[in-house]
């Protein structure tokens, strides 16, 4: 038996409670981990609530992320004992993920816990981290220049507040774009140079090119922000789309990509093939404060996660939520 937070249709709505289930129960694959932590992410938020109709199938074990110990392989890359990460792969959405004891996947999705992390940390960096260290090395192959400021859009949640610790530790201008001005220590602590308020970004851009400003950017916010970002940024210049938090409309011209060389890289972290993914993990073990990481945790069991899952929605959670799933 293992406990696993279990989503099901309650009439119309989802519920979600924490059951006690039979391994038989697992989905298949070839690998079976003990999982230690697992994480909460904006998709688990909508999954949890039963929003955007990332769930076909009810009960539902949700989870987009999970680290822990390899119990059982049939897969000739992982024994037991093997320390792994998983992250994306539609795990938590069309299979069974990891806000449970147990976890059944597939072993080509499963990477090795990088050395320098263990179980917990890798889960305060979880896929809203491994999406951000993507982020930043897209804007590296763009050729992202040091020394001017680079922008952070929705930099106290997840993808923001680990994107805003690794572009300052990799000596960028962080200029950290919030809603909350309760979380500017948090930010500077997190190597923000200077906070700017988000609301500004909420209006349509009125101009097809704004004066330039921004080296580059990481904007987890979509819609009129990103529109706004775009019309901002230097000649040459690259924004990272990671994220919908304010809209998934994007209204703009194409002036910024034909008078000032704008680049738009596109982020996807759920399909992001394996050499990739290696990489990132290396980079994020290597680029990411220890302290910057600390700054960020709020820890949670499974029980907690409904709530939790609400307030991250409500763009209400600062940081990184890590859960424990054997609290
Ligand atoms: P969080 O909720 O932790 O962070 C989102 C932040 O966006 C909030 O903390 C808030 O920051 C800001 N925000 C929220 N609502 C609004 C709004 N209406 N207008 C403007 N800003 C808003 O989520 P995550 O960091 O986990 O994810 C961020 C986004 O990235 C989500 O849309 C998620 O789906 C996406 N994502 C995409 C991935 C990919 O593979 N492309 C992977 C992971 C996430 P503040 O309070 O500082 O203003």
């Amino acid at each position: 038996m293992f406990k696993a937070l279990v989503l099901d249709h309650a009439g119309a709505a989802v519920g979600a409670k924490v059951h006690e289930l039979d391994e038989s129960a697992l989905p298949a694959g070839d690998v079976t981990v003990a999982v230690e932590y697992s994480s909460l992410n904006y998709k688990d938020g909508l999954v949890v609530n039963g929003a955007g109709g990332l769930v076909k199938k009810y009960p539902h074990v949700p989870g987009i992320d999970f680290a822990g110990t390899v119990r059982d392989s049939r897969h000739p890359a992982w024994k037991p004992g093997d320390a792994v990460v998983l992250t994306g792969w539609r795990v938590g959405e069309v299979q069974w993920g990891g806000l449970a004891q147990l976890a059944r996947v597939s072993g080509d999705w499963l990477v090795p816990l990088p050395s320098g992390l263990d179980a917990r940390r890798a889960m305060v960096v979880g896929t809203a981290g491994f999406t951000a260290m993507l982020a930043v090395m897209a804007l590296e192959a763009h050729g992202i220049a040091t020394g001017g400021e680079v922008l952070v859009t929705g930099a106290a949640g997840g993808v923001g507040s680990v994107a805003t610790a690794i572009l300052a530790k990799l000596g960028h201008a962080v200029i950290a774009s919030t809603g909350r001005a309760e979380t500017h220590d948090y930010l500077r602590r997190l190597g923000a140079r200077d906070l700017i308020d988000r609301s500004p970004f909420a209006d349509a851009a009125a101009r097809p090119l704004e004066s330039e400003r921004w080296a580059g950017c990481v904007d987890s916010v979509g819609g009129n922000t990103l529109a706004r970002v775009l019309a901002q940024m230097r000649y040459g210049a690259s924004v990272a789309a990671v994220g919908l938090a304010g809209g998934n409309k994007l209204q703009t011209t194409v002036i910024p990509f034909l008078l000032r060389g704008v680049n738009l890289l596109g982020i996807d972290s759920v399909m992001c093939p394996r050499e990739k993914r290696l990489a990132a993990w290396q980079r994020i073990a290597r680029d990411l404060p220890a302290a910057a990481l600390d700054a960020m945790i709020v820890e949670a069991g499974l029980a907690e996660v409904p709530r939790l899952a609400a307030d991250i929605l409500q763009g209400r959670v600062r940081g990184r939520v890590v859960v424990d799933v054997n609290r």
